[in-house]
């Protein structure tokens, strides 16, 4: 069991406590897990967005690019 500092009211809180003794706030252990599965979970929809528009549109753009190089 180690000690960290709290990064709301600075005092040394417990790592293995969920939230800080001194002023209540919820320490890092659990807002980072949190905050990563929250990013991991953007960036996947971020993603599928991404490629359902990116698909048909390299299509469109290898088409319109073929279309004005050998038009003549
Ligand atoms: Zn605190």
């Amino acid at each position: 069991m180690a000690l960290i500092q709290c990064s709301e009211c600075s005092n040394q809180v417990s790592s293995e406590a969920k939230i800080c003794p001194h002023c209540g706030f919820k320490l890092r252990k659990i807002r980072d897990s949190k905050l990563a599965k929250d990013t991991k979970a953007g960036l996947g929809k971020g993603k599928e967005w991404l490629v359902y528009i990116s698909v048909p549109l390299a299509i469109f753009l290898c088409r319109f690019v073929f279309h004005i190089l050998f038009r003549d």
